[in-house]
């Protein structure tokens, strides 16, 4: 099953399945993603830790490819005893990487809990459990929709890595020049780890318009116009975002990009198309 890795350093990001069929598809596209010898996979995790079982189930059914996988772990509405159980609990399983997050607390959900930052996260994983995981945290080229502005949030990025962060993985985005403009920000603050591009392949307009406004990554004009004149065509969607992705991807890495996270959407043929096209 396990592969050599892939020369350009990618990696796949999951969400955890609520059905058996849900389970059995994840299943297969972990395997036909194995195949293209992923750095490490992800699987996300639901804020305020009310899913956590999901996650911990799913990254238990993904690791079973031999790869590394990372639990994504999010500290708002969680006490720390709680994250300090879940740590350990993966550090048992031998565990050895994490994406730390601040997450969205759903609105009427309790309180905001003891962390309210990402870096505070990374700083009570440092704290807890030394130099055991390698810690990935986000990144928003676009900007995060609730900083005050592009300055305040580069610098609470910044802030974020200096905690201890190994890794930062981005925000999707369909414009190269933000995360070139976002990487020289960083690095202008001392930021020196990797910026790896989070990938979200085209497969469906309706979706992606709802998840981008939700997140705050902009679709350019001419992108959701050609993708609106598709419709229901569903093969051009697919044809048009597999060439839209794959030209993003090859310019980033171009222009430097240390690698591509891919959000999977736990599908695997149009995350295999992009990697394909890439690496031909
Ligand atoms: P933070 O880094 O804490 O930033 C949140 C906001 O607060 C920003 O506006 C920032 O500028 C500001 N800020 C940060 N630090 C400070 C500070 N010390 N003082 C004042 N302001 C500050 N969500 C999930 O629920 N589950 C997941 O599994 C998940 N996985 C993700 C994976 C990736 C790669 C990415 C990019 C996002 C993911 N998200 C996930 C979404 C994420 O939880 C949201 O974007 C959330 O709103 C912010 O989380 P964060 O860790 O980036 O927060």
């Amino acid at each position: 099953m396990s592969a050599q890795e892939h020369p350009l350093g990618i990696s796949f990001e999951f969400f955890p399945p609520n059905t058996e069929a849900g389970r059995d598809k994840l299943m297969q596209t972990r395997d036909a993603l194995a195949t293209r010898g992923p750095r490490f996979f992800s699987v996300t995790y639901g804020a305020g830790g009310s899913t956590q079982h999901r996650t911990t189930d799913t990254v238990r059914m993904v690791r079973e490819s031999g790869f590394t996988t990372a639990p994504h772990l999010s500290c708002i509405g969680s006490e720390k005893a709680a994250l300090r159980d879940l740590l350990n609990q993966y550090r048992e399983e031998g565990i050895d990487s994490l994406v730390a997050l601040r997450g969205d607390l759903p609105s009427g959900m309790g309180g905001i809990g003891e962390l309210r930052y990402a870096n505070e996260l990374v700083e009570f994983i440092r704290e807890e459990t030394g130099d055991h995981f390698n810690i990935a945290v986000a990144a928003y080229p676009e900007t995060h929709p609730q900083a005050p502005n592009a300055d305040r949030d580069v610098e609470n990025f910044a802030r974020k890595m200096k905690a201890g962060a190994n890794l930062a993985i981005t925000q999707y985005f369909f414009n190269a020049d933000a995360y070139f403009r976002f990487v020289e920000r960083a690095r202008a603050l001392g930021v020196e780890a990797p910026i790896v591009p989070g990938i979200m392949p085209i497969t469906n307009y309706t979706k992606l318009a709802r998840f981008s406004d939700a997140c705050g990554a902009e679709i350019p004009r001419w992108i959701r116009k050609q993708l609106e004149a598709y419709g229901d065509d569903s093969e051009s969607i697919a044809a048009f975002g597999e060439d839209v992705i794959s030209r993003l991807s090859q310019r980033l890495l171009d222009g430097g990009a240390p690698g591509l996270h891919f959000y999977t959407l736990n599908q695997a043929e149009p995350t295999l198309r992009v990697v394909d096209n890439i690496c031909g």
